[in-house]
């Protein structure tokens, strides 16, 4: 095969990766890239056929730029950064890396429902201050996390791999607000779907794992925090824009709920001036779900896999708005 079409590659692949891609198609590598509007990343987006990256928005603009473009691989399972209907209407092809990440995304969220409760970070860094001068009192003590109630707001693969954490190895009782019932996996855990607003106030943590839709924007807000326990314990592992996070600040200062668990942020990195990373009762996250070294290389082999097949016509592992492609892909 001549190396005809080109593909532009803007997150770290490692070099068996790039060798893969460097087979059959010319490519355009920003391992590092600081910005979509680096003059190198543009002209190379002129001549790309295929697009394989994450962490930049891929706006209508960008594709205007890009003409010859039928397909991206996204290394991400959420595909918030890209309009997917516009995609759709010119035909070209996204792709996500489902599944690989769910386990290591799923630790993620456990380990901060632990760090919170039993106030994990708050505690070393009392004794890194040199604090620990005896034994410590009730004003420092944390929460069982054992034998709660786990809401699970968005119960798809990540949620059920929470669940299941909690269900199986901590006893929790698992309630979840879903678009669809999802019978198997009640039957596995004796978890129950329940109204949204049940869940909120009944629940010991909630923890919210959708993906970032018009539907899902800022679907915990002021109200959401003031219908959850006193003792409730907020998780975040979705995506920074489901929570209104002024109201969710306020909801902590003012111990309408006793603390955060928060893996996302409404931006990101946070602003300097964010008053999160300063409160006691929050633990926060730089977007680490998927980051661990075993995960990542897997994502990112998923996603050379995906566009090689996509450039090659051949239905890829992953492809999320199949109908882009009309018949091509049956
Ligand atoms: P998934 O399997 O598609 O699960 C998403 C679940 O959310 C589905 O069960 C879906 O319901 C449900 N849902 C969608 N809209 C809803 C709504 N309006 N109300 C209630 N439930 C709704 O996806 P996943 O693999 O678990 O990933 C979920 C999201 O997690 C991703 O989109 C991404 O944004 C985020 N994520 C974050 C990290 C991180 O690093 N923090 C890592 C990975 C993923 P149905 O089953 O009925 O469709």
């Amino acid at each position: 095969m001549s190396k005809s079409k080109r593909i532009l590659a803007y997150r770290r692949l490692n070099d068996q990766q790039l060798d893969q891609l460097r087979e059959n198609y010319h490519v355009d590598y920003f391992g590092k890239l600081e910005s979509p509007d680096d003059p190198a990343f543009r002209e190379a987006l002129g001549e790309a056929h295929g697009l394989i990256g994450a962490g930049v928005k891929i706006t209508p603009e960008l594709l205007d730029a890009a003409p010859h473009l039928e397909a991206i691989a996204s290394i991400s399972v959420g595909v918030d950064s890209y309009p997917v209907e516009e995609l759709t209407r010119r035909g070209i092809l996204l792709c996500n890396t489902p599944d690989v990440l769910t386990e290591t995304t799923a630790d993620t969220g456990f380990s901060l429902i632990m760090a919170s409760a039993r106030r994990v970070v708050e505690l070393a860094e009392y004794v890194k201050r040199g604090d620990w001068k005896a034994s410590i009192g009730p004003d420092l003590f944390g929460s069982d996390v054992h034998g709660k109630t786990l809401g699970m707001v968005g119960f798809g693969r990540i949620g059920q791999a929470i669940a299941r954490r909690g269900a199986l190895g901590f006893g929790m009782k698992v309630l979840y607000s879903n678009a669809s019932p999802k019978p198997e996996i009640e039957r596995e855990l004796g978890a129950r779907r329940c109204e949204f607003d049940e869940l909120l106030k009944t629940s010991d943590f909630v923890c919210t794992i959708v993906p970032l839709t018009d539907e899902t924007r800022r679907m915990i807000g002021a109200r959401e925090f003031k219908l959850m326990k006193e003792s409730a314990i907020f998780i975040n592992l979705a995506r920074g824009q489901v929570v209104d996070e002024a109201a969710m600040i306020e909801a902590l200062k003012s111990a309408e709920i006793r603390a955060a668990g928060l893996d996302v942020f409404e931006q990101e990195p946070l602003p300097a001036d964010s008053p999160l990373p300063q409160m006691a009762n929050v633990v926060a996250l730089p977007h680490i779900g998927s980051a661990t070294q075993e995960t990542r290389t897997a994502m990112a082999q998923r996603a050379v896999d995906n566009i090689l097949a996509a450039l090659d016509g051949k239905r890829p592992l992953s492809p999320f708005n199949v109908e882009a492609w009309g018949d091509r892909l049956d």
